[in-house]
C-alpha cells in the first residue's frame, strides 16, 4: 500500500484523496486551517470536471447546493439600472454547468472522504527530505513521519511548491489586476441576484446566493502602483478604500463593511506556470501547479480533473511513481494551457478601461435581446469556455 501525504483540504486535496483511496492507496491530508474552511466565493464546475464529479457519485449533492443565481444587473454611479443579463450567461455557463460556493464543495468532498481518509487540521509541513525509502516529512505541530509520496494541493501560494521548487515569484505571473472579496450584510436585500457597477479600470460587484442570509462584495481593479505586504491585511484594506474612494452606488457602504468582514480576501489575479509539476517523490495538483486565476473561471474544474488524472495515472503506473507523474503531466498539460488562455480575454470584459467602453458594453447588453444575431453573439462568449472545459477526455483507469 502506498502512503501519500496531501497538503491542502479544499478542492484538489480531498478529490485526490477520494481517487487514491479508490485505487487502493493510503492517503493522509494535512490542512493548515484549524477546521475545514467554510464559505468563500462562488465557483463553476463545467465540462470534463462534471464527468469527474459524476464518477464520484456526488453530482446530485453538488446540484442540490447550487447557488441558483438568476440575474445580473449593471448599475451606474446613482444605482440606476443600465443593463441586465441572465446569471447563466454572466457566468459563462451553459447546459449542465453548476455554480456552487467553494466552501460547500469542499464540505461535500470532505464528507465523501473523511470516513476512511486521515485528516490532520491545524498543521503544516515545515521540511521535506527525500530518502531512498520515501520522503521524511517534518510538521509544525505533529511528529515527523515518512510517506512514499507527497502532494502539494495547497493553492496559489503553495507551501509544498516553495519547499520543493523554491521562491514563488518564479512561478506566479500577475495578470495585471487584483481582486478582493469578502462577506457583507445583505443591505440591498438581494435574492440570487448579482449587482455590478463598472468604472474605468475598476469593477465592483455584490451578490447573494440561494440559502445565504448575507452577501459578498467583490472588487476588481487594475493592479495598484503602490506596493503592499501580502500578509498585512490592514494595509490591503486601506489600499482598497483609497482606490475605490471616489465611486458612487453602494460602494461607500461596502467599504464600510469591509473593516468588520470576517473573511477579507485580497490577492493579485495570477496564474501559476511551471515547466514541470513533480520533482522526485513530490508532485503538485490544482492551483499549486497550474492555477489559471479566478478570471479564467476554471480553477476548480482544473483541480477536480487534475486530481482524478493524477490518482489514475499513479494507479496505472503500478508502483512506478515517476511514470505516473509523467503520464499525469502529459495528459493534463494541453488541457491546462487551453484553460489558462481564457483568463486574459475574460479580464478584458471584466474590467473596462474607459467610460466609453462601459457605455458601449451597456448599450450592447441592452440591445442584445432584440438583435437577430444574438445567439451567435452569445455563442462567441460561451464557446471558447466550453471548448477549453472539454479539452480532455476523461479516461477509465
Ligand atoms: C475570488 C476568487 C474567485 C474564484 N472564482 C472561481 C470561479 O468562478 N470558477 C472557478 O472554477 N474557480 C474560481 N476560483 C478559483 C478556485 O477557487 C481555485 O482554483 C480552486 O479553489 C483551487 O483549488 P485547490 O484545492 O487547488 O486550492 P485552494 O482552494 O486554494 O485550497 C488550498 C488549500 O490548502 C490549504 N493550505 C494552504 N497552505 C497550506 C499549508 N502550508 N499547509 C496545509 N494546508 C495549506 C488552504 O487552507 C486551502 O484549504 C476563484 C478563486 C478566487 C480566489
Amino acid at each position: 500500500m502506498t502512503n501519500v501525504l496531501i497538503s491542502g483540504a479544499s478542492v484538489a486535496g480531498p478529490t485526490l484523496a477520494f481517487w487514491l483511496r479508490e485505487h487502493g492507496f493510503h492517503p493522509t491530508v494535512v490542512e493548515r486551517a484549524p477546521s475545514l474552511r467554510e464559505g468563500g466565493y462562488k465557483i463553476d464546475i463545467r465540462g470534463a470536471a462534471l464527468d469527474v464529479v459524476g464518477r464520484m457519485g456526488l453530482l446530485e449533492d453538488v446540484r442540490r447546493h447550487s447557488t441558483d443565481m438568476q440575474v445580473a444587473r449593471f448599475v451606474d454611479v446613482n444605482g440606476r439600472q443600465r443593463a441586465t443579463m441572465s446569471a447563466q450567461l454572466f457566468g459563462g455557463r451553459e447546459g449542465d454547468d453548476v455554480e456552487i460556493m467553494r466552501g460547500d464543495l469542499a464540505e461535500i468532498l470532505h464528507e465523501a472522504t473523511k470516513g476512511d481518509v486521515e485528516y490532520i487540521f491545524d498543521d503544516s509541513i515545515t521540511a521535506l527530505e527525500e530518502r531512498p525509502d520515501g520522503v521524511r516529512v517534518t510538521f509544525e505541530n505533529g511528529p515527523a513521519r515518512t510517506f512514499d509520496l507527497v502532494v502539494g494541493a495547497d493553492g496559489l501560494h503553495s507551501n509544498v511548491r516553495a519547499l520543493t521548487f523554491g521562491e514563488e515569484s518564479r512561478f506566479i505571473h500577475d495578470l495585471g489586476h487584483h481582486i478582493s472579496i469578502f462577506t457583507v450584510p445583505n443591505h440591498l436585500g438581494l435574492d440570487r441576484t448579482e449587482m455590478m457597477h463598472p468604472a474605468p479600470g475598476r469593477s465592483v460587484g455584490m451578490y447573494s446566493t440561494r440559502q445565504s442570509t448575507d452577501a459578498k462584495a467583490m472588487f476588481l481593479f487594475t493592479s495598484p502602483a503602490d506596493p503592499y505586504d501580502r500578509r498585512d491585511v490592514t494595509q490591503q484594506k486601506k489600499l482598497l478604500a483609497k482606490i475605490f474612494a471616489d465611486l458612487g452606488w453602494d460602494v461607500p457602504r461596502l467599504l464600510d463593511s469591509m473593516w468588520d468582514a470576517p473573511d477579507f480576501y485580497f490577492d493579485s489575479m495570477s496564474q501559476v506556470r511551471m515547466d514541470r509539476w513533480s520533482s522526485g517523490r513530490v508532485v503538485l495538483v490544482g492551483d499549486a501547479a497550474y492555477g489559471p486565476s479566478p478570471a479564467s473561471g476554471q480553477g476548480t474544474s482544473l483541480s477536480l480533473v487534475g486530481a482524478y488524472v493524477l490518482a489514475g495515472s499513479l494507479a496505472a503506473a503500478a508502483g512506478d511513481h515517476a511514470a505516473g507523474f509523467a503520464a499525469y503531466e502529459n495528459d493534463m498539460r494541453p488541457f491546462v494551457e487551453e484553460n489558462q488562455k481564457l483568463a486574459a480575454s475574460n479580464l478584458k470584459g471584466m474590467v473596462l478601461k474607459s467610460a466609453g467602453q462601459i457605455r458601449f458594453q451597456m448599450g450592447m447588453l441592452r440591445l442584445m435581446p432584440h438583435l437577430p444575431g444574438k445567439d451567435r453573439m452569445i455563442k462567441r462568449v460561451t464557446e471558447p469556455i466550453r471548448k477549453a472545459a472539454t479539452a480532455i477526455t476523461i479516461r477509465d483507469y
